[in-house]
């Protein structure tokens, strides 16, 4: 019998319908759609209704867990969020400013980059941490990677004569956050990887990077200095720079902590030390 030769009243075989719908790939309208059938009878939904809001509960898990394994391949370190960010610690980064490239719309579509210079613990790696975490729980894909451990996989690629593969396979990624770019030794393959995949992602895809040192100093950390400034042209032509010009955060922190009860509100006065 095919559902043509149907009649209202008959009886749903449930059986059929949830290995119908397991076919589909419709798990969760298979999980919800007995105890909405019930309440939509019993409120007398329209049957449009009934089905719309079938769809959209498939829609909003599929979403869900695509963002759950968006952030899993993303790789942040866990807590370095927007929340736990101190805005009122950096009084030279604007907050909405921020804000504006965590709904990552323009900027991403335009393939350009974001540059956060600042010393060590100033809170560059936070900060590029909770803008990857915002930009993935919008919908976008994102790779946080300590420069050195990404460029050891490119040069193990490219020893295997898959460099080129290797990059293209980070393209899915609308944002590659690599940190402590200064890290890196002064190694000339190690350089030319990196190089070859900023290159690569010239003007398509996004890259953050998280320096300490200002690109005067590139010439000292890298050996070849045309390709340095090559590079360094890539990387700032379609750039957002922020500067994080503050003393280290837990250093601030550490002080504050030594100053002991009277003090006055924390965050004021970490400000105020700055
Ligand atoms: P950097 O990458 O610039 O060396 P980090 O982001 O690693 O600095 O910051 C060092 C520590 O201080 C981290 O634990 C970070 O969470 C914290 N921190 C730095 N800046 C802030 C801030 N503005 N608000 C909250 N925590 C911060
Ligand atoms: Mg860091």
């Amino acid at each position: 019998m095919t559902s043509h030769d149907a009649k209202a009243s008959d009886p749903v075989d449930a059986g059929r319908l949830g290995l119908a719908l397991s076919e589909l790939r419709l798990p969760t309208i298979k999980a919800v759609w007995p105890d909405l059938a019930a309440r939509a009878d019993k409120e007398g939904w329209p049957a449009a209704r009934f089905l719309a809001t079938l769809a959209e509960h498939e829609a909003a898990e599929r979403a869900r867990r695509r963002t759950e394994r968006h952030l899993d391949e993303a790789r942040l370190p866990p807590g370095e969020t927007l929340d736990t960010f101190d805005f009122e610690a950096v009084p030279m980064v604007s907050k909405a400013r921020i804000m504006a490239l965590a709904a990552g719309l323009d900027w991403l579509e335009q393939g350009a980059n974001l540059i956060v210079f600042g010393p060590p613990g100033g809170g560059k790696s936070h900060l590029s941490a909770a803008l990857g975490m915002a930009l993935v729980e919008n919908g976008r894909r994102v790779l946080f990677t300590r420069t050195t451990d990404l460029v050891q996989k490119l040069q193990i690629a490219r020893r295997d004569l898959a460099l080129e593969a290797a990059i293209a396979k980070l393209d899915k990624y609308h944002l590659l956050i690599l940190d402590d770019l200064a890290y890196l030794s002064k190694d000339q393959a190690e350089t030319s990887v990196l190089f070859e995949l900023i290159g690569s992602r010239y003007a398509r895809r996004s890259i953050m990077i998280t320096p300490n040192q200002p690109f005067g100093e590139w010439g000292k950390i890298f050996p070849d200095q045309a390709m340095t400034l090559a590079a360094v042209d890539r990387l700032v032509h379609h750039a957002t720079i922020i500067e994080m010009n503050v003393e280290s955060y837990r250093r601030r922190a550490a002080i504050e902590k030594k100053r002991g009860p009277g003090r006055p509100a924390g965050r004021a006065t970490i400000k105020n030390s700055a």
